[in-house]
Formats: structure tokens, C-alpha cells, sequence
């Protein structure tokens, strides 16, 4: 069973937890993003699925998972036979990582220190979320959801334990797929479908 105990900080709301995330300098992210970005979604649900960080979109948004990869998410969960209604959907860190090319934000993925230092907020999110299970989209997520690191490729569609009782889904992140060959995106998104569909075994208990 999964354990029950609350988070690292004691928060005991997911405004409490926005706030506290939007006010955070722990590590170099905060200071340059628009906001924070904390989960949304059913609340102790069957399943969490936990991506890198917030892109541009949700950045300026405040909501995640709300751009391109987003919207790949949504479309790949429902061919697995899961409504992302049913679902709570976050991200390992709390702030978007850019670079500036001209006016354009580019994302930089966070190092591992910055995946570390963001952890706590995220065993925060799952203490007040309460999900059965979790998914973690990409190496970043399993890092962080699993405490060490993960080789994506070679774990993709196993159920990998967490110390809290929990079991980790290892799969891509969905923006993973858009940066693939046009003619060989499709077989992809299946194989991300495939996956995912591991996880619709727990929805029809
Ligand atoms: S990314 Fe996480 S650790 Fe870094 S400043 Fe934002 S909330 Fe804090």
C-alpha cells in the first residue's frame, strides 16, 4: 500500500504548495520563469503521471501540460483508453528552463542538481495528490520520482518500485515524440500508446 504520510514540508493544500513553489530560489530556475507550475487533475486518483518541468505555453499559462506536448499527452492517454480527466498530471520541477535565442525561449533541460533540489516539492505534490500510481514521462521524472538515475529506453514500459510503496510506470516524455522524423512519428506515438496502455489495468478494477 501506498504510504499515507504527508509531504517533506507539511503543506496540507495544493494552493499551499503553488505559493510556496512560486516563492521558491532554491535553485536557479525560479529567478527567470514567469511562475510556477504545480500539477492538476482528479485527486487521489489511480494514476499520476509526472513529466520534466513546464514548457513555454505553461509557463505563461500557469497550467501544464497545455502546449504541443500537451495535447500529444492527452490524445495518446485516450488511444490507451484513459480520459486525462481521471487522471493528475505534474511535473519533477516546478519552474520552465529556457535560453534566450533572440526573442525566442528555448527549453534547456534542468540539470540534475535542479531535479534534486525540486524533489521535495514533488513528494509534496504526491503526499496531498495521493495517486496508486505513477508514471513518469522521461528520464528527468524518473529520476526524481525514483531517486536515482533510470535509462529510459531500456525500462520503457516496466513498473519500477518506489520506496513509498508506490509503482513508477517508465515511459517517454511525449515531447520526445515530436522531435521525431515526421514518417516515423506515428510507430512511435504507438509504441508511447503501448505503454501507457500498461496503466489501463488500473482503471478497470
Ligand atoms: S525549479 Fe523547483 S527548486 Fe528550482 S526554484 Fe523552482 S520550485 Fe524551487
Amino acid at each position: 500500500m501506498p504510504d499515507q504520510r504527508g509531504g517533506p514540508d507539511g503543506l496540507t493544500s495544493l494552493d499551499q504548495l503553488k505559493a510556496r513553489t512560486m516563492a521558491c530560489r532554491e535553485c536557479p530556475i525560479g529567478e527567470f520563469a514567469t511562475q510556477s507550475v504545480i500539477g492538476e487533475g482528479k485527486l487521489k486518483p489511480k494514476l499520476m503521471l509526472v513529466g520534466e518541468q513546464p514548457g513555454d505555453q505553461e509557463d505563461l499559462q500557469g497550467h501544464p501540460f497545455v502546449g504541443p506536448a500537451g495535447k500529444l499527452l492527452t490524445r495518446a492517454l485516450e488511444d490507451a483508453g484513459i480520459q486525462r480527466a481521471q487522471v493528475f498530471v505534474s511535473n519533477a520541477v516546478k519552474h520552465f528552463k529556457f535560453e534566450l535565442r533572440g526573442k525566442r525561449r528555448i527549453h534547456k533541460s534542468p540539470a540534475v542538481r535542479e531535479i534534486v533540489a525540486c524533489q521535495h516539492w514533488l513528494e509534496d505534490e504526491i503526499a496531498l495528490v495521493q495517486p496508486a500510481a505513477l508514471v513518469a514521462l522521461g528520464a528527468s521524472a524518473a529520476r526524481s520520482l525514483l531517486g536515482r538515475a533510470v535509462p529510459v529506453m531500456a525500462n520503457r514500459g516496466q513498473w519500477l518500485p518506489r520506496a513509498d510503496g508506490r509503482e513508477v510506470l517508465v515511459t517517454l516524455h511525449p515531447s520526445a515524440l515530436l522531435r521525431v522524423d515526421p514518417e516515423d512519428r506515428e510507430t512511435a506515438i504507438e509504441a508511447f500508446v503501448a505503454d501507457l496502455r500498461q496503466a489501463q489495468r488500473l482503471f478497470r478494477r
